[in-house]
């Protein structure tokens, strides 16, 4: 049974009305099992937990470091391309957004990816819009193929496909698979996609099951905080987690934790999730997934980030940029936008004159801009080793 058609048949209600109504009593059995549930979760995430607040962080700290070790690895997205054929109304890069557009050349890619190698970087995140015609499959698979010779752990995130049309990618060195389902209320999402194929709610939530299929060992999901209810977000993508681990076991999973930020479109989110609850769901997720890797992107804080990291961290980006070229530079030359799938050039004045300036529109506004060496000085400050590579590429 796939985890759409389970899914469909679960009460995801149920976990919110147990959790809202949690007691103390609750909170403390749940601590006291070795493993811990569903049921365990949504007492985690209870509004009554959060008085537990500095139980549950030495406890998952202790856990992380237990099955981790003091060791926070980084990574760095690398956008390849800007350009989209959906209408999400919280992403900068939808389609119907006249922003500044470019796809990088394989060559540009690997400037790119030089760039962060440089940096340190070992462990890269290809990330892109989803657009059959700038962004193809074969596409795809060339800039695995060549970012492969430069980093010996490269992911992506990028429009789901088939099981079929991943096998080329996983064949070319790609090793990991990062989606977002960005809300689990189907109510919601049919709100915010309102056009393109995102739109197709079971298509992308089976997702990470066609890409195990095709051999990605390492899977990524998340919500998008924000959209609906933290809460009811937590609790699907922890059943999400679960039914991965149980069927697709020799995968590594990660669950990300990323918030709304500010981008093109000027989208407000609908629901408010504080930092007080995030340091809350770290625990949770760490305490019941104890092996997942718990990611953390720029769209948080350094203050934040730095406060989370001992929590259950294990993953965190550095010194991103959400604009395609935004290491180089490279791409500017060709920058242009893009009207019903045409593209309409930028007049040579904006590109060669004063506004020379201009480099392609970012995907959301990042929160820590400090560089990738600065955050891993406050890992190590911190108690930790900063790695730069995935150890399990390295062991194999
Ligand atoms: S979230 Fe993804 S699919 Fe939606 S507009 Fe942005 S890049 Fe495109």
């Amino acid at each position: 049974m796939s985890f759409a058609v389970e899914f469909n048949s679960s009460a995801p209600g149920n976990f919110i009305r147990r959790s809202l109504a949690a007691t103390p009593t609750d909170i403390r059995h749940s601590l006291l099992k070795d493993k811990l549930s569903l049921d365990d979760f949504a007492h985690l995430i209870s509004p009554a937990a959060s008085a537990f607040l500095p139980e549950l962080s030495a406890r998952s700290q202790r856990l992380t470091r237990r099955r981790f070790g003091r060791v926070v690895r980084l990574f760095a997205p690398l956008y390849l391309s800007n350009e989209c054929v959906n209408n999400c109304s919280y992403c900068g890069f939808s389609r119907d957004n006249a922003i500044l557009r470019v796809t990088l050349s394989v060559e540009e890619v690997l400037r790119e990816a030089r760039a962060l190698r440089e940096q340190g970087f070992r462990n890269i995140l290809l990330v892109a819009g989803e657009h059959p015609k700038f962004v193809s499959n074969d596409y795809l698979r060339q800039c695995v193929a060549a970012l492969h010779q430069e980093s010996p752990s490269v992911s992506l995130e990028v429009g789901p496909l088939e099981t079929e049309e991943y096998r080329p990618l996983v064949a070319a060195g790609a090793d990991g698979l990062v989606i977002y389902q960005e809300t689990y209320d189907r109510k919601v999402y049919a709100q915010v996609h309102t056009a393109g194929p995102k739109k197709s709610f079971d298509w992308r939530l089976e997702t990470p099951e066609r890409a195990y299929a095709a051999g990605f060992r390492r899977l990524g999901i998340s919500a998008l905080y924000g959209l609906g209810d933290w809460r009811y977000e937590a609790v699907c993508v922890a059943a999400h987690a679960d039914y991965l681990l149980r069927h697709c076991w020799k995968a590594q999973l990660t669950i990300s934790l990323p918030r709304l930020r500010p981008c093109a479109g000027e989208f407000q989110p609908f629901t408010q999730f504080s930092d007080r609850e995030l340091a809350q769901l770290v625990c949770a997720f760490r305490l019941t997934f104890p092996d997942a890797g718990l990611v953390l992107s720029t769209r948080e804080s350094a203050r934040m980030r730095n406060g989370l990291i001992p929590l259950g961290i294990t993953l965190i980006s550095a010194g991103s940029h959400t604009e395609p070229g935004g290491y180089t530079g490279a791409g500017r030359e060709k920058l242009h936008q893009t009207v019903r799938g045409k593209v309409v050039n930028l007049s040579a004045a904006r590109l060669n004159g004063e506004g020379a300036s201009e480099w392609a529109t970012g995907q959301f506004e990042v929160s820590d801009d400090r560089s990738p060496r600065e955050v891993a000085d406050i890992i190590q400050k911190l108690g930790y080793e900063p790695v730069w590579k995935d150890w399990d590429t390295a062991l194999a």
